[in-house]
């Protein structure tokens, strides 16, 4: 461990089953090869003596089968060698799962229960290792050429886009150890916040239209079909959090829930399993390697997620200002609020907030550093069914002018100019 202060190559040697644990420094990036043998970072294969620049702050291993040797350039928060990991029980899964694939390919692709593969869900509480886990199931089976879909329902720290959405998108590549998942086309829904409690029945409302849109594109693609999906959740699985797992598996219909370091919570999924016969839940160990975040470093990768939004991981991404008039933009936001003031309802009744309920949003100085979602709903009454082309952030209110300033990832109209307001917010630094 400890940080070093001059730019120094070292090599490390890593036997059979081992791995290379590192935490990048904060302020500057670290290079990194492989020199001779064979590794992968959480499932994606090192080409061999080509550099790879790993940004500041990034957790990552480099595991290898066989045994390889690692140079790597540039200071570490902390780097040591591991030989105890899980890694051979998580293979072990995508080994089962791989037989499933195989079993529906081989099927007739008009049956669609049968020539359905599996459907993944990685469930247990925080820092356990599911977003890694996933990635290495996703990568493995990418390599072997499937194209598997990658559902996050994780709000707090997802990996698909800016957080306080759920998304899905195809792998179609092992995923890159520095880029992480390509941005292009993901199907993503808005839930504005950054945990679930906030408004519980919108995030059920959202996941229920995403499963179904998967549904709807599976039903005409075999290929995806039999590749099935890989499920990351949240890291709350108490109460509420608990039930949303539930609704989870039944909403995708998950046929294998892999429970990562929580014995109570695979036990009491076990007995829900025992009513549901085609559903497997496994235990699978969490890897000593897996970092612990406290909320201040989540709050801050939250925000370090936006940036990458509109500028890209390395700056490599050039956002626009635009500026519009109050009249050209119309913003929304789902639930909060009395449905009617307390005046106009009978004596003795409580308003009742209506969590589902679209409203339409004075443009005013609380906008500011707002992130907004835009919308492809073409009416105000889609928007809770509609799925999200991309984001905007809002850097000026002009009151008087009534003139709106806002990044946008690229110049030109907004593809709808339905927006979606939440409470997630950005402070540009
Ligand atoms: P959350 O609480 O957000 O749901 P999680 O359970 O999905 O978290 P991960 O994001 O997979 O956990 O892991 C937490 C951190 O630990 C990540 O930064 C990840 O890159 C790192 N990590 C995971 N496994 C290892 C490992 N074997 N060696 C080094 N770092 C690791």
């Amino acid at each position: 461990g400890g940080s070093a202060s001059a730019s120094t190559i070292k090599q490390v040697k890593l036997e059979r089953e081992s791995e290379l644990r590192i935490e990048v420094c904060n302020e500057t990036p670290l290079k990194l090869r492989l020199l001779n043998g064979s590794a992968e970072i959480f499932g994606s294969e090192l080409a061999p003596e080509m550099w790879l620049t790993f940004p500041p702050r990034l957790k990552f291993a480099v595991f290898t089968w066989y045994g390889a040797t690692i140079e790597m350039d540039g200071a570490t928060e902390t780097d040591y060698t591991a030989d105890e990991t899980p890694m051979v029980s998580y293979v072990n899964v995508h080994a089962v799962l791989e037989g499933r694939r195989n079993r529906a390919k081989a099927l007739s692709p008009n049956d669609s229960e049968a020539s359905q593969g599996p459907r993944v869900i990685v469930v247990g509480p925080t820092d356990s290792g599911k977003s890694t886990l996933s990635r290495m199931l996703l990568s493995w089976a990418a390599k072997q050429g499937w194209k598997p879909t990658f559902v996050d329902l994780d709000i707090g720290q997802g990996s698909i886009t800016v957080p306080g959405c759920i998304a899905a998108t195809p792998i179609e590549l092992p995923i890159d150890p520095v880029e992480g998942i390509p941005l292009e086309m993901p199907l993503v829904y808005f839930y504005g916040h950054t945990t679930p409690s906030n408004n519980v029945d919108l995030y059920k409302t959202l996941v229920n239209e995403l499963a179904q849109m998967l549904e709807t594109q599976f039903a005409r693609n075999a290929e995806s079909r039999a590749a099935g999906m890989v499920i990351n959740t949240m890291g709350w699985i108490e109460g509420t959090g608990y039930e949303l797992l539930l609704h989870a598996i039944d909403t995708f219909k998950a046929n294998v829930v892999l429970v990562l370091g929580q014995e109570k919570l695979f036990s009491m999924l076990k007995a829900v399993a025992k009513s549901k016969p085609n559903v497997d839940v496994v235990k699978l160990q969490k890897s000593g390697g897996v970092v612990s975040r406290n909320a201040k470093y989540r709050q801050k990768s939250r925000g370090y997620r936006i940036r990458e939004y509109f500028y890209g991981l390395a700056n490599d991404l050039s956002p626009h200002s635009n500026i519009a008039n109050f009249s050209d933009l119309l913003v929304y936001r789902i639930g909060g609020g009395p449905q009617a003031p307390r005046s106009a309802l009978p004596i003795g009744a409580d308003p009742i907030a209506n969590p589902l309920r679209v409203t339409p949003v004075n443009i005013d100085r609380d906008l500011l550093h707002m992130v907004l979602a835009v919308s492809y709903a073409k009416e105000p009454d889609q928007i809770l069914s509609s799925n999200v082309a991309g984001f905007i952030y809002i850097t000026d209110i002009d009151i008087q002018r009534k003139k709106i300033t806002y990044l946008a990832p690229s110049a030109g109209e907004l593809p709808s100019k339905y927006l979606i307001m939440g409470t997630l917010t950005w402070l540009e630094t």
